[in-house]
């Protein structure tokens, strides 16, 4: 079995090979960070880092290069500077801080190159004249702008049709264009905005074109995986490749396979200010496991639209604990069996089996999903006491490792964390719930165990709204509950 990727420029899972030896270059588009990350930012480039670690596995052994930019200039921090009477490079440090201290606590780990694009101008500005002088780009008074009908093979990616493009396309007021498609490569700076030199006067560059150049300089063309959340295909990609691939030899790719993430959608929705359902992810992250966010994400899919619900991570939350409670059964020697040779050795092929199994999911395009569903059923046999235990622990480091989640396997019971809830938790539920639930003098536990019945009895009598709010309050709180068979059980997220 070998690695097969979906590839979005050919529509098709194809068998992966890097281009040159063992080497696997990368570039996923990196943050904007000009405003808080929220949740459905996180989801490609925890994808992403997926991705990087199975490459790198024995089982693959690439020498991995993985390089994520950063945006460090548009006209978003620009205006949030001007509003705030700071700096726009102020505004970057105190969303990227953010977002990377995020990306550490879900694990993600640091890109090998992280290039800002205003310690990389000089080369977009070649860039930019190259595509000035070979006749793809024209400088206006307000900047410079790729002409797109200068690309006979614009669209290629996002199988759009450049006629059909031009269908209720409109010039911007404020732009000095001569067709609609055609996209800004530099734009000239306004008094008191941040400027770099260039041929075409005091400016900044555009958005795509960092892409195009941090990519060649760092990686060259072709490289092997470009990366990035499906709502960058267009125009965003289509522009890097136009840009890119204009002044490469006719024929010649910029990167070999282009692979997106889809986007994630909480309670139904696209998660946005305007809707009024917006969480930075820094928040997020003190409400809920991390670990259970990835679970959660690998147990989807990354080609997969995802609904974020508070159901949804409460499930999670109980598989974080099965997977930790199948590997400290596994590891507890008392409980081993000893049975013959012959048994043993047939338990030792079952689990190799499994172990089989679960790469061959990630083979198929990197179906996590059902490498996942390879471990709980592997886990589900647990309690019949088999005697390839250690095998069988083995494996589940091997592949929540793998998976970015192996932490799940080495940290402290969640139990424990039950026992350390604010004591101040009592009140807040009072306020929020003391209505519809009597909470008089019980401890935290108490409290919650009151919340939890008022909430199983809403739902019986079919309130559904009163269930929710009753959730709703808890969860605000930290915790989340798990319905099973044997009743509802909460923990703490993250703890
Ligand atoms: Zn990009």
């Amino acid at each position: 079995m070998t690695l097969r990727l979906y590839n979005t420029r050919t529509r098709t899972v194809e068998p992966f090979a890097p281009i040159a030896g063992n080497t696997v270059r990368m570039y996923v588009c990196g943050l904007t960070p000009s405003a808080e990350a929220h949740l459905g930012h996180a989801r490609s480039f925890l994808f992403f880092d997926v991705l990087r670690r199975y490459l790198a596995h024995p089982r693959n052994g690439y020498d991995v290069t993985y390089v994520q930019n950063v945006t460090d200039v548009d006209d978003r921090s620009i205006a949030t500077a001007a509003r705030e009477g700071t700096t726009f490079d102020a505004v970057i440090a105190r969303y990227y801080g953010s977002f990377k201290a995020s990306m550490r606590t879900l694990g993600v780990r640091e890109p090998d190159l992280e290039p800002y694009v205003t310690q990389h101008i000089d080369m977009i500005v070649d860039m930019i004249a190259a595509l000035v002088a070979d006749g793809f780009a024209y400088a206006t008074g307000d900047g410079v702008y790729f002409r797109v009908k200068s690309f006979p093979r614009y669209g290629a990616l996002s199988h759009r049709d450049v006629d059909e493009l031009l269908i209720g396309a409109r010039i911007a007021e404020n732009e000095q264009k001569d067709d609609p498609l055609d996209f800004a490569l530099w734009k000239c700076a306004k008094p008191d905005e941040p400027a770099w030199p260039s041929p075409w006067g005091l400016g900044r560059p555009g958005w795509h074109i960092e892409c195009s150049a941090m990519s060649h300089e760092l990686l060259g063309e072709p490289f092997d995986i470009h990366g990035g959340g499906t709502d960058l295909i267009f125009p965003h990609h289509e522009n890097e490749i136009a840009q890119s691939e204009a002044l490469l030899p006719p024929q010649t790719h910029m990167a070999n396979v282009w692979m997106h993430g889809a986007m994630l959608n909480f309670d139904g929705r696209k998660m946005s200010k305007s809707l009024g359902n917006f969480e930075p992810l820094s928040s997020l992250l003190e409400r809920h496991d991390p670990l259970a966010i990835r679970l959660l994400f690998l147990q989807t899919g990354y080609r997969k639209p995802m609904n974020f619900t508070e159901d949804a991570i409460g499930a999670a939350t109980s598989g974080v604990e099965k997977l930790r409670k199948a590997y400290d059964a596994l590891r507890d020697a008392s409980a081993a069996a000893s049975p013959s040779a012959d048994a043993r050795e047939a338990e030792v092929a079952n689990v190799e089996t499994l172990r089989e199994r679960f790469f061959a999911a990630l083979d198929e395009d990197m179906n996590t999903a059902g490498a996942l569903g390879v471990l709980f059923e592997a886990i589900g046999v647990v309690n019949a006491g088999i005697a390839a235990r250690s095998v069988l622990a083995a494996l589940l480091e091997e592949a929540l490792g793998v998976l970015g989640v192996g932490d799940i396997l080495t940290r402290e019971v969640a139990a424990a964390a039950a026992t350390s809830v604010d004591p101040a938790i009592v009140d807040r539920l009072r306020a929020a719930l003391g209505d519809v639930v009597a909470i008089n003098g019980e401890g935290p536990d108490g409290a919650i165990a009151r919340a939890i019945d008022a909430r199983n009895a809403a739902r019986k009598a079919r309130d559904f709204a009163l269930a929710d709010r009753v959730r709703n309050a808890l969860a605000a709180e930290g915790i989340v509950l798990t319905d099973g068979k044997d009743g509802t059980t909460w923990t703490v997220a993250g703890g």
